[in-house]
C-alpha cells in the first residue's frame, strides 16, 4: 500500500494571479468569435471544463465549443510558456513535497486543470514537475465537476491511501464526497476561518508554518496509525474546481523543455495552430 498526497494546484501549489482566466476569455474569443464579458462570480475550485462551460452559458454562447475551447487554451498555455511565463509558488512548498517524499509518501497532482496547463504552470512556478507521480495523477479539465475528479481518484487508487492538499472550500467537499481526507492551506483567496468549516483534518496558513501539522495529520490518517474515521463515500454534489491564471513575464522558463506522453509520466505539447 502506498501513500499518495495529491495536490492541488492553484492556490496550493502555485499562487493565484489577479488577473486570472484572461487565457480562458482569449481561448473563447478565438474559438467562438465573442469576447466574453460577465463573469462566473465565483470560479474558485471550479474545473477547468465546468470554469469554461459556465463562461460560455452565463454569455449566450455555444456550449458545444467547449471541447474547441479547450484544444485552444492547451495551444494559448504553450505560447504563454514560450513566452517565458512566470508564477510565484506558495509559501513552503518545495520543503513541503520533499518532507513527503521523505516519509515514503507518493507526491501526485489532483487539479481542475488539464495535464498540459498543470505542467506548464509548475514550471512557470519553478517547481520541478517531475517531482510528481503523473501515472497516478488527476486532472479535471474534462470534469463536470470537481466531486466527478475525486471520485475518479478514489477508484484508481484504491487499495492505497491518499490525502487531498487544496486551498477551497470546494475542495474540501470533493474530498469529502469521495472518503479521501482533506488538508486545507490557506494560501488562495480562502482564509484559514473558512476553511475550518470544511472536513479538514488540519487547516494551516502556509505550507512552511504549518508543515508540521500536515505531516502529524497525514500521519495519524493513512495507515498503520489511522483510526477509520475517514469520511463516508457520498454523491457527488455542490460545485467544485479551480483555476486562475495571468501573465508576468519572466524570459526564464526553458522553452525546450518538451512535454513527452502521459504514458512516460509526462504528456504531449498540444500542436501548433
Ligand atoms: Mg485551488
Amino acid at each position: 500500500m502506498s501513500t499518495y498526497i495529491l495536490w492541488d494546484i492553484d492556490g496550493t501549489l502555485v499562487c493565484n494571479t489577479p488577473n486570472g482566466g484572461a487565457l480562458y476569455l482569449d481561448a473563447i474569443e478565438q474559438v467562438t468569435g465573442t469576447r466574453p464579458t460577465e463573469r462566473v462570480s465565483d470560479p474558485h475550485g471550479m474545473t477547468e471544463g465546468q470554469l469554461l462551460a459556465a463562461i460560455l452559458e452565463v454569455n449566450g454562447l455555444d456550449g458545444s465549443r467547449l471541447e474547441e475551447v479547450l484544444y485552444q487554451l492547451d495551444v494559448l498555455s504553450r505560447e504563454q510558456h514560450e513566452r517565458g511565463h512566470v508564477r510565484d509558488a506558495c509559501v513552503g512548498v518545495e520543503a513541503a513535497i520533499d518532507a513527503m517524499t521523505n516519509r515514503g509518501w507518493t507526491n501526485a497532482l489532483l487539479t481542475g486543470n488539464g495535464p498540459h496547463r498543470a505542467r506548464y504552470k509548475l514550471l512557470a512556478a519553478g517547481i520541478d514537475p517531475e517531482l510528481f507521480d503523473w501515472d497516478h495523477s488527476y486532472f479535471g479539465h474534462q470534469s463536470p465537476t470537481r466531486h466527478h475528479l475525486t471520485a475518479g481518484a478514489r477508484a484508481a487508487l484504491d487499495g492505497h491511501d491518499s490525502v487531498i492538499i487544496g486551498d477551497t472550500p470546494n475542495d474540501g467537499l470533493a474530498a469529502h464526497s469521495a472518503g479521501i481526507p482533506f488538508v486545507a492551506v490557506a494560501t488562495g483567496i480562502y482564509p484559514a476561518d473558512v476553511l475550518e468549516t470544511t472536513s479538514a483534518l488540519v487547516v494551516v496558513d502556509d505550507m512552511e508554518s504549518g508543515l508540521d501539522d500536515v505531516l502529524d495529520a497525514i500521519e495519524s490518517a493513512t495507515s498503520p496509525g489511522r483510526d477509520d474515521e475517514h469520511p463516508e463515500v457520498s454523491e457527488p454534489q455542490g460545485e467544485a474546481g479551480q483555476l486562475i491564471d495571468g501573465p508576468r513575464e519572466r524570459p526564464e522558463v526553458a522553452p525546450g523543455d518538451e512535454l513527452l506522453h502521459e504514458s512516460q509520466g509526462r504528456v504531449e505539447h498540444p500542436p501548433a495552430p
